[in-house]
């Protein structure tokens, strides 16, 4: 829970935010950050003004017209750096990351590798930079750039406290943006850590800044006049009051949103491997994935796959192979969901309620849980739960179980389970969906693949991370040239 006392001295003290290459103090209110591994209190985060923000995007707006002008085979060489320094601080970094965010540690260090590839691919950006040119007439040729945006903004949720946040800085900073992050308010320590790693990695004053807050620094941010460019990941009802407020201050906007991702299961899937993708997609980072399978569609004779999904979900403890849930807000909605499930009819296979881990009393854990015979209509199916929980609704075709995956608002990800090449091929041409994975319980495309989901999981054009992420951080310049004094007038030129 986040509190906003100072009473007790927490582990890391009160933060700063980073502007224009310095940790500075950010006087007034602050919130608690509060570890979900074992409750202790981690940091104070102060929640900045508007003014503060202004500070930020003043630094942030000084330093672009030299960053931008770095050709981007120099500015490409800060990631190097920094994809060597992410290495090197891997367990560290994964440290923080499971202390403030609950996952394991080795998803910890899952999601710091993570941040490694999308860094190498940022690295290797000048490879897919070059424009194009055409002589169009007798001695004039035309010619386009892509040219950074000037300052954007980042805003991260607290899911991936590295990953998501790596998403975007390497991209938008190697093409030549200046950027303001504001970290999600539970999870702010990791970003202050990336802070240095890329001060270490040589990136000028002012190009990269972090400022801490709340709802406020959100809103501010889409107001901005010196800002771009907004990028958002974070839940849907966010995602929507984000995209709203930064267009209609006529910005550019990626709003990425939440998510209910199907998986369907046919009766030829292969059953140990079915059942060993489904429970880890539905329990990694406890459920706390935008890809996580939430629901399973059963499709006619796999009650032999139930079960042994049931068996890897028992195999599944928390505090061993399953973190904690972010708070104890969020265990107590997971709980209600599945409880509101049960009474209304549903059969709850394996039970996550009530989980402790001993020592660790005050950490928030949910346990893993399996729910069969659960109804299209209910909250528990048509709901972004959020926590490491499947439900399992029965459907005896193919496309029975593509209407409930389509008839859901959200649009992540769908897989299927199947041998059969042509019923994967179907559900790939009609789930609605923007990442479709076969045989794959967390299909999250890799870099230079670009992610990004449909519907309502993603408002605004193109994709965040990979090729498609060019697009959105740098805009195109069209020059035309004649050099050649001899080249004449035509009616083009
Ligand atoms: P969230 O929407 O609560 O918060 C995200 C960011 O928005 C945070 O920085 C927060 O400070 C800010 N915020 C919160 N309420 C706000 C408000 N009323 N006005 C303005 N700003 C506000 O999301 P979360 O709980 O941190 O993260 C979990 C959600 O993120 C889930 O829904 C998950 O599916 C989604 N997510 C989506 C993706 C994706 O790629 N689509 C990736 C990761 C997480």
């Amino acid at each position: 829970m986040l509190r906003t006392s100072e009473a007790i001295a927490s582990k890391y003290g009160r933060l700063k935010n980073y502007v224009n290459g310095e940790f500075i103090d950010i006087p007034g209110r602050t919130m608690s950050v509060i570890s979900p591994l074992d409750g202790t209190l981690l940091a104070e985060m102060p929640c900045s003004t508007s003014q503060d923000l202004d500070q930020a995007v003043r630094a942030a707006r000084a330093a672009f017209p030299s960053w931008s002008r770095t050709p981007i085979k120099e500015r490409v060489q800060v990631f190097y750096r920094y994809r060597h320094l992410l290495e090197k601080h891997t367990q560290e970094l994964a440290a923080l990351v499971s202390e403030e965010n609950g996952k394991t540690l080795g998803e910890a260090v899952a999601e710091v590798e993570k941040c490694i590839e999308l860094t190498e691919f940022a690295a290797s950006l000048p490879q897919l930079m070059t424009g194009e040119v055409l002589e169009v007439s007798k001695g004039v040729e035309c010619r386009t750039e892509h040219v950074p945006l000037g300052v954007v903004a980042s805003i991260v949720p607290f899911n991936f406290p590295a990953m998501v946040p790596n998403w975007t800085i390497p991209n938008a900073i190697a093409l030549g943006n200046c950027m303001i992050i504001k970290p999600s308010e539970k999870v702010p320590l990791s970003v202050g850590r990336v802070a240095l790693l890329l001060q270490e990695a040589g990136l000028p004053e002012g190009v990269f800044n972090v400022v801490n807050g709340d709802s406020e620094i959100v809103e501010a941010i889409c107001d901005h006049s010196g800002i771009e460019a907004v990028s958002f990941v974070g839940s849907t009802r966010v995602a929507r009051l984000v995209y709203r407020r930064a267009t209609s201050n006529l910005k550019r906007c990626l709003a990425l949103g939440g998510a209910k991702n199907h998986l369907l299961v046919l009766p030829d899937a292969k059953p140990e491997m079915t059942a060993q993708n489904v429970a880890a997609s539905m329990s990694g980072c406890a459920g706390q994935r935008c890809m996580a399978a939430s629901a399973m569609v059963a499709v006619g004779a796999v009650d032999h796959i139930v079960e042994r999904i049931c068996e890897e979900a028992r195999r599944i403890v928390p505090g061993r192979n399953l973190g904690a849930v972010i708070s104890a807000e969020a265990k107590e909605r997971i709980e209600r969901y599945i409880t509101e499930a049960e009474q209304q009819g549903a059969k709850v296979l394996v039970d996550g309620r009530g989980a402790t881990v001993p020592g660790k009393e005050k950490g928030t854990y949910v346990g893993p849980t399996v729910i069969d015979g659960v109804k299209p209509n209910m909250a528990i199916a048509r709901e972004e739960i959020f926590g490491p929980v499947i439900s399992i609704m029965r459907v005896d075709s193919l496309d029975e179980a593509l209407a409930i995956e389509n008839a859901n608002p959200y649009g992540n990800a769908a897989s299927v389970f199947t041998q059969n090449g042509g019923y994967a091929r179907y559900v790939i041409d009609r789930a609605s969906a923007g990442m479709v994975g076969v045989n794959v319980g967390v299909p999250v495309p890799r870099e230079p693949f670009s992610f990004g989901g449909w519907n309502e999981s993603k408002f605004g054009v193109g994709d965040i991370t990979g090729k498609s992420s060019i697009e959105f951080w740098t805009r195109l310049k069209k020059s035309t040239v004649k050099w050649n004094p001899e080249a004449g007038i035509n009616w083009m030129s």
